[in-house]
């Protein structure tokens, strides 16, 4: 049979993943090629290692509450290569359940890399270094995104990224940790929560920029209380790795900052992977924060698309997925998905974990209902500590929501659901939620 494909997609991603069984289950031969794992940065080294990582912290610090429950447990330990263990089981049942879709749905699947020839062409390349020319009607680049580096700041084995730390197999005693954004917070909380020494360093005046004021505040609060030393305006000026140790040079207010650590995390953003020199020879356009794509996630060379990190924006697995249905629904006629950028959700996994979806902006025109967890009885049950509801309506409909308190990336859900279906207090009136439940903290918002 020739090698005649509906649809090539280059990176087994979240974006690749989703647009490469949507369009086979709309019968179309579509062929994924993946160079690493399959799951792409979220599997093998994003959400899921992170998450996992964070389950074992948590269980560790709920351990210590206990007590208050009457439960007494002696001689609680940490045990890191467990941890380190189940990191990779669970990175290693997930990548296998990514691949285990894509056969299901009739998808071919090649490990190697692809490079895109012409419009209509991609050139293969097994791990043995083997080419073929493989026909198609259609391409998508899901390549993903890379960490973003700072000038003059060069990795080591003691000065990592995110990927490198995931591949620590020791705890260290000390860490320090560059951007107080999403990854470097959950990072933060995992190693304090295990009692490594935290130094975390944000340019800016206050961690999580992007978030609610006042969710990240209490945030900070919380970090704070957990031993992590907060560095906000902070510029990080140089780093020395000794051998032994690596000693962070700063300026902060004027002042000059030196702490030395076992290790440095840095965690100053990612972007996109942008392969210029293929993008300029295809004539494809791009800027640095990204592949321009239109409504249909096509860029300006018909038949060729890009979906996910790559496009840069806001670098969510769950954006990418969702960027990756609208392209193969494109392709295969078939779209019924109204893709909003308004209405991705965003969590931040740290403990507590802030979550939040839609417009959070305060004017004259929105009015925001507040609901605190210490007004719930399944919070105060359970021991969660503060936390609160912020919910905004404009025009008497929800626009966006905050949450910041355990299981805010749960709790986010409902309110997702709410804002992208633009329900009005009229109709949230209608929503029954089972008491006792941490949910019924949207109670307020119902009125
Ligand atoms: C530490 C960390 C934690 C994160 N936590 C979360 C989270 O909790 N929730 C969330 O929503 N997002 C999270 N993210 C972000 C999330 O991982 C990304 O947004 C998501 O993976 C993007 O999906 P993608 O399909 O665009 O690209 P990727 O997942 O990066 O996949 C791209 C794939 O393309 C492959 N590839 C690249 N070039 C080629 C080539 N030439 N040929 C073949 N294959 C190629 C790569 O190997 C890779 O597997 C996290 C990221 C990090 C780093």
């Amino acid at each position: 049979m020739a090698e005649q494909y509906d649809l090539v997609i280059i990176g087994g991603g979240p974006g690749g993943l989703a647009a490469a069984e949507l369009a086979a289950k709309n019968k179309k031969r579509v062929l994924i090629i993946e160079k690493d794992g399959w799951g792409g940065t979220c599997t093998n080294r994003g959400c899921i290692p992170t998450k996992a990582l964070l389950t074992c912290s948590k269980y560790y610090t709920a351990l210590k509450k206990l007590k208050r429950l009457g439960i007494n447990i002696a001689d609680i330990s940490i045990d890191f290569a467990d941890i380190k263990k189940h990191q990779q089981q669970i990175v290693k049942v997930a990548a296998l359940g990514a691949h285990k879709t894509l056969i299901d749905a009739q998808v071919e699947t090649k490990q190697g890399t692809g490079e895109i020839i012409s419009s209509q062409e991609v050139l293969y390349r097994d791990q043995q270094g083997n080419s073929k020319i493989i026909p198609a009607n259609n391409i998508i680049i899901a390549w993903g995104s890379q960490p973003q580096m700072l000038p003059e700041i060069n990795l080591s084995e003691r000065i990592l990224t995110s990927d490198g730390l995931l591949n620590l197999n020791i705890l260290p005693a000390s860490i320090i940790i560059i951007g107080g954004s999403v990854i470097g917070v959950e990072f933060a909380t995992f190693f304090a929560e295990l009692g490594v020494k935290v130094t975390l360093v944000e340019l800016l005046d206050r961690i999580l920029p992007y978030e609610d004021q006042e969710a990240a505040d209490l945030l900070r609060q919380e970090l704070t209380r957990l031993g992590i030393a907060i560095h906000t305006s902070t510029k990080l000026e140089r780093l020395n790795d000794t051998g032994s140790v690596v000693t962070m040079q700063a300026q902060q207010n004027n002042n000059k900052l030196e702490i030395t650590a076992d290790f440095i995390l840095l965690c100053t953003g990612r972007k996109p992977l942008l392969d210029t020199a293929q993008l300029d020879k295809l004539g494809i356009e791009y800027t640095k924060t990204g592949i321009k794509v239109d409504q249909n996630m096509m860029t300006n060379v018909a038949g060729i698309y890009a979906v996910g990190d790559v496009t840069g924006g806001l670098m969510l697995a769950h954006r990418a997925t969702e960027q990756g249905k609208v392209a193969a629904g494109h392709i295969c006629e078939s779209n019924t998905i109204v893709y909003n950028e308004n209405f991705i959700p965003s969590v931040v996994y740290s403990h507590p974990q802030i979550a939040r979806v839609g417009l959070i902006q305060k004017s004259a025109e929105v009015q925001v209902i507040k609901s605190n967890y210490s007004a719930n009885i399944m919070a105060r049950t359970e021991l969660m500590g503060q936390g609160f509801v912020k919910a905004f309506f404009q025009n008497d409909k929800i626009i966006g929501a905050t949450i910041v308190g355990d299981d805010a990336s749960e709790l986010i859900v409902s309110l997702s659901l709410a804002v992208s279906a633009e329900l009005t207090k009229k109709q949230l009136r209608s929503w029954i939620i089972p008491h006792p439940t941490l949910s019924e903290i949207f109670a307020p918002l119902i009125g």
